[in-house]
């Protein structure tokens, strides 16, 4: 695999020589790890493709890339949903939006599943219902022998408790279930950019949300220097599950400093997780820290 791309005026390139299996169902995985344990050969999964440590690619290894494996089923009773182990956050969000129901997914949905729920995940919903691995139930996988076997509470206890934070070390996931919750309400958010003088107050403000009861705010604090103008800006992304009236409320002291931009607005919630997909195109380099996961006001049943 080779492939290039013009960033500025570098132009990037990666070369990645190794073998690339495109599997359709937990069988072909198996075969795949089987092959590569007989040859010896370096093993890579692919879910989304978004690690920036460069752990979903190998250099004259093998690599499983899972994504034909995209297939997501909801069960509605339980309110759970089933999601193959190449599936990205958007496939999720679509198909438990048509039944009301959300997921604690990632803030940007073309991020895999597989990588985001194996090392913790957090998303939106996080304040009300935890990480991703808070409200996993169960997973599929291939182990190293090439065994298909499931891990949950109640079956293979020990894996599971290991699969969630560490789980791309201990096999190929080739299906997550998880805990939908009710999510028929919109939301409201958006981006709002601010000049950097203002950094103190924006920064103060985000702070006070730690302070009051948590559950339905989430503020992501960004920086960067974005078309047309290219100059150091701050912006802030808000989110309020709950309405309008609410969340201009909840978020009057940062609108009332004047922001250049206000992009806020009313959403379905499968939206709210595409709003910086614009912002995180491949290619683009960042740093990111990670937020806190403030204490929930509601376990995940
Ligand atoms: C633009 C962007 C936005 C992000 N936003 C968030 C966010 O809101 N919340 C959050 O928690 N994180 C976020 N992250 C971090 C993200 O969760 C991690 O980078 C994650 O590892 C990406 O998973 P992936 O499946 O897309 O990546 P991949 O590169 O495919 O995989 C990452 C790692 O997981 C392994 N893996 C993937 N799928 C499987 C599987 N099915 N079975 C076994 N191993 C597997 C891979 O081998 C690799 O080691 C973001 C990252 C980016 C680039």
């Amino acid at each position: 695999v080779k492939s290039s791309r013009q960033l500025g005026s570098w132009k990037l390139t990666l070369k990645c020589q190794g073998l690339v299996v495109y599997p359709t169902s937990v069988e072909d995985v198996s075969k795949a790890v089987l092959f590569s344990t007989a040859n010896s050969l370096h093993l890579a999964t692919v879910g989304g493709g978004h690690a920036t440590s460069g752990s979903s690619s190998t250099h004259g290894g093998l690599c499983i890339d899972l994504s034909k494996m995209r297939i997501v089923t909801v069960d509605v009773e339980k309110k759970t949903v089933t999601a193959q182990g190449g599936a990205l956050w958007e496939h999720v969000d679509a198909e438990l939006a048509k039944y009301g129901l959300g997921a604690v997914g990632g803030t940007v949905n073309h991020t895999g599943i597989g990588g985001l729920t194996l090392g913790g995940g957090y998303g939106y919903l996080s304040p009300r219902y935890g990480l991703t691995i808070d409200n996993l139930l169960s997973v599929e996988l291939v182990l190293a022998n090439g065994k298909i076997v499931t891990a949950s509470e109640t079956e293979n206890k020990d894996l599971f408790w290991a699969v969630r934070g560490a789980g791309a070390a201990f096999g190929v996931v080739t299906s997550f279930t998880y805990q939908a919750h009710d999510q028929n309400n919109d939301v409201w958010g958006g981006m709002l950019v601010f000049p950097p003088p203002l950094l103190a107050e924006v920064m103060a403000f985000a702070n006070t949300i730690l302070e009051g009861p948590q559950g339905d705010k989430v503020m992501l604090v960004g920086f960067g220097a974005p078309p047309p103008a290219h100059q150091p800006v701050i912006m802030a992304i808000v989110f309020y599950n709950g309405s309008e009236e609410e969340g201009k409320a909840f978020y009057e002291p940062l609108l009332k400093l004047g922001p250049l931009a206000n992009m806020t607005t009313v959403m379905p919630f499968s939206s709210a997780n595409s709003m910086l997909n614009p912002a995180m195109f491949a290619g683009l380099r960042r740093t990111m820290k990670g937020t806190q996961c403030p204490p929930r006001s509601t376990k995940a049943s």
